[in-house]
């Protein structure tokens, strides 16, 4: 199949054993044995062999089915379903690294990921850097004889900076570490990492490709080989895996994804004019627009520019802020994107330095800059782009903007 727009809704549409034309939903937590020879404790979780299902936690048929296709629309060789973005992340962290690893991770990323990194993996004996990974330089120096991963976030959350996946892919290997990609914001309708060199690709499946608002999940998608191990530290042994109703909610929105992401993004492009042209508004992130640093590198690395987009006011952010649940009429103020009602959300900047980015003075004084008081998250869902702009308009002129000066 040659066109994503045909794949994506073509093969949700393989066939059940019974004929059943969209996919099941098994939520069976165990499996009849034909016999007490079937199943032996030392494989179990080592191959989510379909034919051999026993328990949930291991493989269970809904939940595979979601993992083969995700793992198909990747371009890679299997994939392990979890109940959240962040179980996906941690567990493929604690899968590859040990007392002694150095991890590379981004200066800023989604936030649970930043607060992981920094608290948790230390605990654990492993050295962590971080760097900006827009900027190759910064990678290389970061980059240690035993660093076992390299970790980016593409677009990344919530500053849409970009990376550029096959260079760091290049930077990493040479130092004989893996590349993850989280690329849930981008989705497999705009970049496919692995085909660019990345070893894993990650999605919070939460978000866009679920699309709907009203299920959490995450994926790692990688080579076969790589995926047996993980599905058994992971999976099996931290045991966060994806329900089966939830990875049929996302089987069922994921048939939607092109569509959505089309309008998504064309929204999110129009949002983005709109404010980069309004007086108030001092900075826009989002990779469509040529004023982005990584707008080139975006027009190689991604077939849609997304849905999501940041901006800083020029001043009085915590008051508009205060202001937007009463002054909004269209867009939802609540964290999380990829619904299909738009949601913004105020992330004020030195609450995120002081609870999520451990970062170096430096590294702070590059996000002020950027961010200024606080960003706004914008998750551009697909309403008229024009009845956003002018809800948007609206509140931009209301008082709590304008008032104190
Ligand atoms: C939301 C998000 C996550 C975490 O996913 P959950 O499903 O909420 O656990 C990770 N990475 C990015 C980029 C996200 O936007």
């Amino acid at each position: 199949m040659n066109s994503f727009a045909t794949h994506i809704v073509q093969d949700a549409a393989l066939k059940e054993a019974d004929n059943a034309a969209v996919p099941h939903l098994v939520p069976a937590a165990m499996f009849e044995l034909d016999s007490a020879d079937d199943v032996s404790f030392s494989i179990h979780g080592q191959s989510a062999d379909e034919q051999n299902y026993v328990y949930s936690r291991w493989a269970n048929p809904t939940v595979r089915r979601l993992e083969r296709r995700l793992a198909r629309l990747e371009d890679g060789g299997d994939a392990v379903a979890f109940a959240s973005g962040m179980a996906a992340i941690t567990g493929l962290m604690l899968h590859l690294l040990e007392p002694g690893h150095h991890v590379v991770v981004p200066e800023i990323c989604y936030a649970g990921v930043a607060e992981f990194v920094h608290v948790t993996l230390p605990r654990q004996g492993v050295e962590v850097t971080a760097a900006d990974t827009s900027n190759l330089e910064a990678v290389e120096g970061a980059l240690r004889p035993h660093t076992r991963l390299v970790y980016v976030e593409t677009p990344s959350n919530p500053t849409l900076q970009l990376t550029d996946i096959r260079a760091v892919a290049d930077l990493a290997h040479e130092v004989g570490a893996h590349l993850a990609v989280d690329s849930t914001i981008a989705t497999p309708a705009a970049t496919r990492p692995l085909k660019l060199g990345a070893d894993f690709v990650i999605h919070s499946l939460t978000k866009y490709l679920n699309g709907h608002g009203d299920a959490l999940g995450g994926i790692v998608v990688g080579m076969q080989q790589d995926m047996d191990g993980l599905r058994t530290d992971a999976a099996v042994h931290l045991g966060a895996t994806l329900s089966p109703f939830n990875a049929w909610l996302i089987l069922r929105g994921l048939r939607s994804l092109w569509i959505r992401m089309q309008a998504h993004s064309s929204g999110a492009s129009q949002v983005a004019e709109f404010l980069e042209n309004h007086p108030a508004v001092a900075r826009v992130n989002y990779p469509g627009l040529r004023s982005h640093p990584g707008h080139e590198l975006a027009r190689e690395q991604m077939d849609l520019f997304g849905g999501l987009l940041s901006f800083r006011l020029h001043e009085n952010s915590a008051a508009w802020a205060r202001s937007l649940t009463t002054q909004l009429r269209l867009f939802s103020y609540a964290v999380s994107l990829g619904e299909l009602r738009s949601l913004i959300y105020y992330i004020p900047t030195a609450e995120i330095l002081t609870t999520s980015f451990r970062l170096t003075r430096d590294a702070a004084d590059r996000y002020r800059a950027m961010a200024g008081d606080g960003l706004f998250r914008v998750s551009v869902g697909i309403e008229d782009p024009a009845d956003l702009c002018e809800d948007l308009e609206r509140a931009l002129g209301s008082t709590a903007i304008n008032a104190a000066g």
